[in-house]
């Protein structure tokens, strides 16, 4: 019985925010950590905003 491998990313990346020094889970294959993620554009998303309240 072999474990089952999980797709990670590389370890210790930083959020590509400037703001942000996170450092992003190795689960996490975006350049971006989950609270900038979609601010890519610099605009929040709806979905993200109904999150928040
Ligand atoms: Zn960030």
């Amino acid at each position: 019985m072999s474990a089952k491998k999980i797709l990670t990313s590389q370890k210790n990346r930083k959020c590509k925010h400037p703001d942000c020094k996170r450092i992003l889970s190795i689960y996490n294959h975006e350049v971006n950590c989950h609270v900038h993620l979609n601010q890519m554009s610099g605009k929040v998303s709806e979905a993200v905003l109904a999150k928040i309240r």
